[in-house]
């Protein structure tokens, strides 16, 4: 393949934007390779500006659960641009993407849009904070819930699960309120809980975690955490900005039959288009501005553009696409194996609706620890392969992959002989 457009616009964006990209895992930084330009996509393609095409696996990081330029997602965006692109109002869009978002995510009675998965993680934790009155938080070592302060923070080693702050600039003040504790493991939940319970605002999860790789609850982990918040007073705080509408129908919360007190929105809920929304219990909820104390706001929240693309998305969504998801992401799991198998290559597949995760290691993964056992030398030499033969991954082995209604069983069996060669080029 050739990459000599991607490469030129890389040099010319590189003295411009911090590593030539607007948001960091975008510069191919795991994978020693320079990072490919698009220019189009259609269904479950991409095009590079080169010409080159992919079968598309990151979908914008997951929104894009119809595939590229859905025809009625465009359509209505296009309807809707027509006549002004934000009015600082509220218009009718906004009513219509929450019904839908109310009247299919179980826990959710009242729903506030914001512009991004990270403030709505953010604003959720705020209120989390003012309606409990207790600043600490707990949260999970791997999970991503976005880049706000008090979420840029992972597990302090061994018995310390005090916060230490991932990125200079977070203040430690704030950051030694941020616990943490592995994934899957309810033991160190409960001892966290016995030493600071009371001082505890909230618990925030991701009910699948989609930022280790994929990794699922273990049963009885998220009933776990929702008895040992209800005891201390606590609110659970699903963050399904990735597993929102992306798992099942009714979100994770649904497939799994628990209802969190808060819940987390993104990607898919705006497919595309910049939107969050965080949303829960109505005594919880009627606690943030103007009906309550607790501030929160945005000039462009809620805007036309957004609504309308997250609410011709939800609205083409059927029960059935998630049957289809399965279907799919069972043989790419089945096609995977056989592959690594025949050319002895260790290798776990996790899966959870239209989510993958692909591990370059014989270990179960059920938490971050797992995860990073992972031979990351192996995934570089995937990637590369993948890419030559026209299939675009996330460029990480802690990244998910993601499957849209658009992707066909043949992308599948080409997706798995590419990948059968990846693991021959790996066993070399
Ligand atoms: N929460 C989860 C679970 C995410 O995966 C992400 C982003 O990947 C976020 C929050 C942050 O969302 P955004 O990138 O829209 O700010």
């Amino acid at each position: 393949m050739n990459f000599s457009k991607s490469i030129a616009a890389y040099e010319k964006a590189k003295p411009l934007m911090p590593g030539g990209v607007s948001s960091p895992v975008r510069s191919f930084p795991s994978v020693d390779l320079s990072p490919i330009f698009m220019d189009h996509g259609k269904g479950s393609k991409i095009y590079d500006i080169d010409g080159n095409e992919y079968i598309d696996y990151v979908l914008s990081w997951g929104p894009l659960i119809l595939g590229h330029a859905d025809k009625k997602v465009v359509d209505f965006i296009k309807e809707t641009v027509e006549k002004g692109t934000s009015f600082g109002s509220p218009t009718q869009l906004e009513t219509k993407l929450a019904e839908l978002v109310v009247g299919r995510v179980p826990s959710v009675e009242k729903v506030r849009f914001v512009n991004s998965g990270t403030e709505a993680t953010m604003s959720a934790i705020r209120l989390a904070r003012g309606y409990t009155g207790r600043d600490k938080i707990l949260k999970f070592e791997g999970s991503y819930h976005g880049s706000a302060d008090s979420l840029l923070i992972k597990a302090g080693s061994g018995v310390a699960t005090l916060g230490l702050p991932d990125s200079p600039g977070v203040p430690a003040q704030l950051a030694k309120d941020t616990l943490t504790v592995p994934y899957n493991n309810v033991e160190r939940v409960v001892d966290v809980f016995k030493q600071y319970g009371h001082d505890i605002a909230c618990v925030i999860v991701e009910p699948v975690a989609g930022n280790m790789g994929v990794v699922p609850p273990v049963d009885g982990f998220l009933q776990a955490l929702r008895e040992i918040t209800q005891a201390y007073g606590s609110l659970l705080i699903f963050d399904e900005v990735m597993t929102g509408f992306r798992v099942a129908y009714n979100c994770a919360q649904g497939y799994y039959g628990i209802k969190p007190d808060l819940t987390t929105l993104g990607k898919v809920i705006g497919g595309g288009l910049p939107v969050g929304a965080y949303g829960g219990r109505l005594d919880i909820m009627s606690q943030i501005a103007p009906e309550g104390p607790i501030y929160q706001a945005g000039t462009l929240s809620g805007n036309p553009l957004a609504m309308a693309a997250g609410y011709m998305t939800l609205s083409e969504l059927t029960p059935e696409d998630y049957s289809e998801f399965r279907k799919k992401a069972d043989r790419l799991a089945k096609g995977y194996k056989a592959a690594a198998e025949k050319y002895e290559i260790p290798l776990t597949v996790n899966q959870a609706g239209a989510m993958m995760g692909i591990f370059f290691t014989d270990r179960e993964v059920i938490n971050y620890q797992c995860s990073k056992s992972s031979n990351l030398e192996h995934f570089k030499t995937y990637f590369a392969q993948m890419i030559e033969q026209g299939v675009s991954l996330p460029p990480s082995q802690f990244e998910g992959v993601f499957l849209s209604t658009k992707h066909s069983m043949e992308d599948i069996e080409a997706t798995i002989h590419a990948a059968e060669h990846a693991f021959q080029v790996i066993a070399e």
